[in-house]
């Protein structure tokens, strides 16, 4: 069993997808391992995608993610990892396949419902960011 870990962004809570979304985590194989409703302070926000922090449109997403509330996820599945990205689809929803979260959720490539880990590092690091080991079940 792998981990990843998964945002249910402020456009998706905001517009009440989040049951909508969380059937597809379940229906797709995933286990939910821990879940919390948090509303993120801009340093918190920072401080989790500092590897964008260069790019142009960093202060832009952090005021997103902060915008209002999120769903943080900890999603096991063998190879959660790339089945998780795989269903949310591309960051774009322009060029998401059909049927992916993005495609039939997002607003835009900013506003676009969903978080994913793009690896292992990451993943440990994201999941160790907003959980400890004894909320993960
Ligand atoms: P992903 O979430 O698919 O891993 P990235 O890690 O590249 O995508 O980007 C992180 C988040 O930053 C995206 O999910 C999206 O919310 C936002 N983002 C990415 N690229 C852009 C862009 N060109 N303009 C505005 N926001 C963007
Ligand atoms: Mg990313």
């Amino acid at each position: 069993m792998e981990r990843t870990f998964a945002i249910l962004k402020p456009d998706a809570v905001e517009r009440n997808l989040i049951g909508k979304i969380l059937e597809r985590v379940e229906s797709n194989g995933f286990k939910i391992a821990a879940m919390k409703k948090a509303l993120l302070t801009k340093p918190q926000a920072e401080g989790f995608y500092y590897v964008h922090k260069e790019r142009p449109f960093f202060g832009s997403l952090t005021e997103f993610m902060c915008s209002g509330p999120v769903i943080l996820l900890v999603l096991e599945k063998e190879n959660a990892i790339t089945a998780w990205r795989d269903l949310m689809g591309a960051t774009n929803p322009e060029e998401a396949d059909e049927g992916t979260i993005r495609k039939d959720f997002a607003v835009n490539i900013e506003k676009n419902s969903t978080h994913g880990s793009d690896s292992a590092e990451n993943a440990a690091f994201e999941i160790s960011y907003f959980f400890s080991e004894l909320e993960i079940l």
